[in-house]
């Protein structure tokens, strides 16, 4: 079964979200982690801001008293970050106050210090305001006990800044999702190993690893299967000890294309096999004794595009994280182009401001073997099935190319 792109997209969530796999939790400490999903609910532990906070270096004042301009003020004390003003600022006076710092009793607002000219204990106040301004009040950006960061939520360095704002040293997060990298064909030959004339070095298993270390898994490598059915099935079996299996290469028509043959004899189940994409047309996904499995297509460009339409979203479920499908931004088309229809086309691009507008361009490339192309490339330029004729100037989708 042949499906579109946003087809295939509802298959991977739903199936995997049908399966119910949430893994299991840990205590990390702060620092490690970024990337993990967030497996408690966190709330502020007091108030945020916990006083009404100044937010410009200045006077605190009483927006009343500067119904007539200037006015001048008696200072009646300084309060920097980190002190407390124990007094109360009444009418007619005012106190020096920094960035940070807590509001005293008594006063409303604060006027930037660019606003006032001090004359020994005097201050002469040249622009009003009104109250509240230049300070944020206690609680609004969250009250105490309010839930600041949900449980499933991934976390990233602002979350764990948030985290820290409220004292949390150590979370609750879900355990990483395993994931077997199968990469096949007889070809294909470590790294290591200086290639004949006539082979090709395994780059799909590097280049997957790090993109699933970015997605928040754990690569687990199984090393180079061959074009053999025997063989294949006995990595593919390793594999399915992992939560996710992997597989590079295989899935075309070519008769060595065996993936989807020693699959099935496995008794795997196929909830689509091809796409109406390209790169990634003979993508395949489906689940076997439990395990989801994807099967990539082995040319690297397709390889590398698949995982970030469909292996990155399903690897967020399978961390414990919300659903992640791509989002696709907008720039303007530089050059003219001219689509087949019917395919929803990915193609490595570089999008960049011109004139306060992002104009993207395709990076010239081979096609999908094409993994030059795609590291000079900072995007991908998506193409609807719908979209024939693009004028330069016309909008179109892109995707950031992820990490
Ligand atoms: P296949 O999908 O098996 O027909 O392979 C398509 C193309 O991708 C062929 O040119 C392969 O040599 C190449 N290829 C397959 N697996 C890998 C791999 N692990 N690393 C780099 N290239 C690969
Ligand atoms: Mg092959």
């Amino acid at each position: 079964m042949v499906v579109t792109y946003e087809q295939a997209l509802s298959l991977v969530h739903d199936r995997i979200r049908a399966a119910n796999r949430v893994p299991g939790t840990e205590t990390v400490p702060l620092d490690l982690a970024l990337g993990r999903a967030l497996a408690e609910d966190v709330a502020a532990d007091r108030d945020l801001p916990p006083f009404h906070r100044a937010i410009r270096d200045g006077y605190a004042v009483r927006a009343g008293d500067l119904s007539a301009l200037p006015a001048v003020l008696r200072c009646v004390g300084e309060v920097p970050a980190g002190r407390s003003f124990e007094g109360e600022v009444r009418p007619g006076q005012c106190v020096s106050i920094m960035t940070g710092a807590p509001m005293p009793e008594g006063a409303d607002a604060v006027v930037m210090v660019e606003h006032t000219v001090p004359h020994g204990g005097n201050v002469e106040i040249q622009r009003g305001v009104q109250p509240r301004e230049n300070i944020v009040l206690r609680g609004s950006e969250a009250a105490q006990g309010a839930r600041i960061v949900a449980c499933g939520r991934r976390l990233q360095a602002a979350e764990i800044g948030l985290l820290a704002s409220v004292g949390k040293a150590a979370v609750a997060v879900h355990r990483k999702p395993c994931v077997a990298i199968l990469p096949t064909g007889d070809e294909v030959v470590p790294i290591e190993q200086p290639p004949q004339w006539y082979q090709i070095r395994n780059s799909n298993a590097a280049a997957l690893a790090a993109q699933v270390k970015s997605a928040g898994g754990v690569p687990l490598q199984l090393g180079i299967a061959p074009d053999r059915s025997d063989l294949l099935k006995e990595m593919i079996e390793r594999g399915l000890n992992s939560d996710l299996l992997l597989l590079s290469g295989g899935v075309s028509m070519g008769k060595f294309d065996l993936v989807e043959e020693v699959l099935a004899e496995l008794g795997a189940e196929f909830y689509f096999q091809g796409t109406a994409i390209r790169p990634g047309k003979p993508l395949v996904f489906g689940r076997v004794r439990g395990r989801f499995f994807f099967g990539l297509p082995g040319n690297p460009v397709s390889t590398f595009v698949t995982f970030e339409l469909f292996v990155r979203p399903a690897l967020a479920l399978l961390s414990g994280a919300a659903f992640e499908p791509p989002v696709f931004l907008r720039a303007r088309l530089a050059k003219p182009r001219r689509q087949k229809l019917g395919l929803t086309m990915f193609i490595p691009a570089f999008v960049q401001m011109r004139d306060r507008v992002p104009v993207v361009e395709p990076v010239g490339w081979q096609g999908s073997g094409d993994l030059v192309g795609v590291a000079a490339a900072n995007c991908f330029l998506v193409i609807h099935p719908d979209q024939t004729d693009l004028a330069a100037g016309d909008w179109v989708d892109i995707m950031p190319k992820g990490q």
